[in-house]
């Protein structure tokens, strides 16, 4: 960038041309006061504190705003300027309150702090005298803000947060001169606004119009201590500051040097902490009592009410490690290793999960092992692996802000991934064309210039059509079909017969459209793909991915910075637990358990034979229980009651395991089935790293003590491990890192101490490898991209007479998995404190049913009953049912039909009846 000669308060200088005067005198050091400016914000100029002189012009000019010009003589500090900037802070403090409430909480109110610097503590205009009454000043309707307008400032910094950054516009300015203030929505109570409490706007209030109502017993914000570590709920891996005091979590905010987030969270991130300081915690070992054998938890209602304690007694660490070995042991003895299997948790660091599957595999002796990946994406790494070679994203999510096209399919990132979706509602308001397509009305289609709503089940044909599209228009990448890729004749054979009138018919979307969206997403320079359970959670969910493989393959939109794909990752830590080998085909790096080069590399390194045939996965093993093959589990972090399909099956299977062994942090609704249960340590009680949807490895600080006698995670394996016989001696979460990285070449260059200095993309194989953005730039893994062509078949269990309507399973934006941390979270729990289904207008009042009345939801594996809600999102014949509430599980309704490649369950369809409850 070009240099410009200036002159800065006298003194000749040089800064480069384009910078604001605020941001060319920041670069020399020279401090000029802002209030209503932020660096991560668009300058307005409303405050006029930061104004300065400019040799030439008549008024003072705002810094924040005016752009330096070549040879512009500049002046920050002189008397004129100080007597500006002093007379508007008095008469700002003058509408002030007192006291200020962010000056009481926090004592960072930046209108205060201006003060003190200009010494106005005694101004001339008497303070905080407001002539409205107390009742339009306080605002206290939302769980987590208060608003006092009263200490407003109009600097419209909340109003470009929630507009620019978080992209949720709901915050505005309602009225005129002294009446104007900010306002939600068309001047609603916040907490009754559309706004979704991601705080952003509290974060960037200077004053204390916007601040944080406590979630706990400390409510005094400002004598805590901060450590920086990373959100615990999802794949976006958002970098936080804990604030500490008295060994609790007293508050949450973004780190605005956070690779992924760039300071932005969610209201998990922000306001879901407090479920670590939950009176529920476990913290004691617990073993059955014999008097209450695990056949009783069939029965039980599965109301909230029914706590399950009472069918367990404290124990020693000793006791309960003696018991869990002996039994694992015995079982091992008398039926084989087979007899084994391990649940690991993509909640759990990727140290905790690398051990516990050393443990299954290196002391079990199997590689029946696998985690909640099978549930969210195995699909997509199944098709991933196959056509390129890599199961991992091409691109991080934020270069969708380089994307011309962003192609959301199967995705609700605004609920599920919403700092991500930040990202893209950004670019689309940049410029980028935006397509989203699901069969329901997610909240990113408000944003996109094309929503395509299509029949659930119809995404290969839909892609299909695409693809046909896209070849009979000439729109492919030739040179990129003939240099990187292989099948292209079976791919064109395979999609001939996919004209958009056929998909038309399948799919519902109309022929026109089709073509239309070909066309975009083909001709575009740099076109991205997001996707999320929408296309992995079907019996066909690897043949979907393939699909969008085989467009991105026949367009060569991958391998540049704007181009690729990106599965949008559900957990916090599911690309680490997948990376460190918690699946039961590959060790860590996906190298696959029967290859014998392979199998000898791991056995050198930890000194025992392994077993060279691929494990069970989840589903697969809970069959296997049923038949009586498999007889002991040993889970960590995992609730399969309530996240895995056909619930009342997932029941009969936890009540037959011989023997079950529990990790966690609460008594989740599985360990109600456990033999002993261990307590276990949040994210918040260790130390280890996590790898974010963007393949980022970061590295996750301790930030208080355990409650009671918990334990670290992987302490708890490792004493089970040496008890059994295979001792593991390790000194720190550090160590077991090293060793991850022995033999683990996508991480070979990544230490502790390079990760405490930021995340890193991987691959980084050696020490100096800075880490890798943008994938496939010159091959794939593979060599060459391969298509695989697919055809349309249709979901496993189609509607019916008897059970007329589709049912799909999601999440919601406050609610996280089974709910065993957010609905233990007061503010999120208060915010969506039920269950409910989404059903059409129409098909309510066609079946006698009322917008809030209780609706029985049946399908072939059982019924639950829930609230009825109203909603066009869905389409007629289709409903909804978010799976985070234990007490109408949806689970309990899905159907556990797997895909064949990836094992992963039909989620998202199956046949359900709706009756008036
Ligand atoms: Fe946490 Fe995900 Fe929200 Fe970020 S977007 S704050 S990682 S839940």
């Amino acid at each position: 960038m070009d240099v410009i000669p200036i002159t800065l308060n006298g003194l000749p200088t040089s800064v480069q041309a384009g910078r604001t005067i605020f941001e060319a005198a920041r670069s020399l050091g020279i401090h000029i006061p802002v209030l209503c400016h932020h660096p991560n914000l668009d300058p307005v100029a409303v405050c006029r504190v930061c104004v300065v002189e400019v040799k030439g012009s008549r008024g003072l000019v705002p810094a924040c705003l005016r752009q330096v010009e070549k040879d512009m003589v500049i002046q920050t500090d002189s008397p004129r300027i100080q007597r500006s900037r002093r007379t508007l802070v008095e008469l700002l403090l003058a509408d002030h309150p007192v006291p200020c409430k962010k000056q009481q909480q926090t004592g960072d109110c930046e209108l205060e702090q201006l003060a003190a610097a200009y010494g106005l503590q005694v101004p001339r205009f008497a303070r905080g005298k407001s002539s409205a009454p107390p009742s339009s000043r306080l605002d206290l309707s939302s769980p987590v803000i208060a608003v006092d307008h009263d200490a407003c400032i109009l600097c419209d910094r909340c109003i470009r947060a929630c507009t620019d950054l978080q992209v949720n516009e709901v915050i505005g300015r309602a009225y005129k001169g002294v009446r104007a203030k900010i306002s939600f929505d068309m001047d609603r109570p916040m907490g009754k606004s559309s706004c979704v409490s991601c705080g952003e706007c509290m974060a960037y209030c200077p004053t204390g119009a916007l601040t944080d109502k406590p979630l706990g017993r400390i409510t005094d914000f400002k004598n805590t201590k901060p450590v920086e570590s990373l959100c615990p709920y999802c794949g976006v891996g958002c970098s936080v500051t804990y604030h500490i005091a008295e060994n609790t979590l007293v508050r949450v905010t973004g780190r605005p040097e956070g690779p992924a987030n760039q300071g932005r969270l969610c209201v998990k991130g922000r306001y879901g902490f407090d479920y670590i300081h939950h009176p529920e915690r476990l913290t004691v070992p617990l073993i059955r009592k014999p008097e209450y054998p695990k056949s009783l938890n069939l029965d039980r209602p599965g109301d909230s009410a029914f706590t399950g304690f009472e069918a367990f007694r404290e124990a020693t660490w000793e006791e309960a490690m003696e018991l869990a070995a002996r039994r694992f042991l015995e079982i091992k003895r008398r039926y084989g290793p087979g007899a084994l299997a391990g649940f690991g948790s993509a909640k759990c660091s990727n140290e905790d999960n690398y051990l516990f599957q050393k443990l299954i595999r290196a002391v079990f002796g199997t590689n029946h092992v696998d985690h909640c990946t099978r549930l969210c994406h195995a699909s997509s790494v199944a098709a991933l692996m196959e056509t390129i070679g890599s199961g991992a994203v091409s691109n991080i999510f934020a270069d969708v802000l380089q994307a011309q096209v962003a192609l959301v399919i199967g995705a609700n990132p605004v609920e599920n991934h919403p700092v991500a979706a930040t990202f893209i509602k950004q670019a689309a308001k940049k410029g980028t064309t935006l397509i989203v397509l699901d069969p329901r009305y997610v909240d990113l289609a408000r944003r996109a210039h094309h929503f395509i709503q299509f029949k659930p089940g119809t995404d290969v044909a839909l892609l299909n059509g695409f693809l046909h599209v896209i070849l009979q228009e000439g729109w492919t990448n030739e040179e990129f079909i003939r240099e990187r890729t292989e099948g292209f004749d079976k791919l064109r054979e395979t999609v001939a017969s996919y004209t958009p009138e056929v998909v038309e018919k399948i799919s519902g979307v109309p022929a026109e459209l089709i073509k239309k969206i070909a066309r975009i997403y083909a001709i575009a320079e740099r076109s991205i793909i997001f996707w999320g359970m929408g296309i992995s959670q079907h019996t066909t969910g690897t043949d979907n991915a393939r699909c969008l493989v085989n467009l991105a393959l026949v367009t060569g939109h991958i391998g540049r910075p704007g181009t690729g794909l990106h599965p949008l990752r559900g957990q916090n830590n599911v690309q680490g637990a997948s990376d460190v080998g918690l699946i039961p085909f590959v060790y860590t790096d996906y190298q696959k358990v029967n290859n014998p080069s392979v199998q000898k590399k791991f056995e050198a390194a930890w000194g025992v034979p392994l077993d060279p045939n691929p494990g069970l996965t989840v589903v697969e093993i809970m069959n296997e229980i049923l038949k009586g093959t498999l007889r002991g589990m040993y889970m960590m972090g995992e609730n399969p009651f309530l996240s895995d399909p056909n619930v009342n099956k997932v029941k009969k299977c936890l009540a037959s395991l011989e023997f079950l062994v529990v990790q966690d942090i609460f008594l989740t609704e599985t360990a109600e089935f456990a033999d002993v249960i261990l307590p276990g340590t949040s994210f918040a009680e260790k130390e280890g790293t996590y790898t974010n949807t963007d393949r980022r490895v970061q590295l996750a600080r301790k930030v208080i003590e355990p409650p009671g006698l918990a334990r670290t995670d992987w302490q708890i394996i490792a004493e089970l491990s040496t008890r059994m016989g295979y001792p593991m001696n390790y000194a720190s979460a550090e160590e077991i890192f090293q060793e991850i990285a022995a033999l683990t070449p996508s991480y070979a260059g990544l230490s502790y101490e390079r990760l405490a200095r930021g995340g890193i993309l991987w691959p980084a194989t050696t020490p100096d490898d800075p880490g890798t953005s943008v994938l496939f730039t010159e091959s794939f893994p593979s060599g060459r991209g391969k298509f695989v062509p697919v055809e349309f078949t249709p979901a496993k269990e189609l509607p019916d007479a008897e059970y007329p309507f589709v049912l799909n399973t999601g999440r919601v934006l406050q609610h996280w998995h089974t709910g065993t941390m957010t609905r233990r979270a007061k503010a999120l729990d208060e915010i969506c404190p039920e269950p409910y289904v989404d059903v059409h207008p129409v098909d309510l009042e066609e079946l006698g049913i009322q917008d809030g009345e209780r609706v029985r939801v049946t399908s072939r594996r059982g019924a639950i009953s829930l609230k009825a809600r109203a909603s066009t999102r869905v389409s007629r014949g289709n409903v909804f049912i978010p799976f985070h509430f234990k007490e109408a599980a949806a689970n309990i309704l899905t159907n556990d039909a797997l895909d064949p490649y990836g094992k992963i369950p039909e989620f998202k369809f199956c046949a359900v009846s709706l009756k008036k409850a």
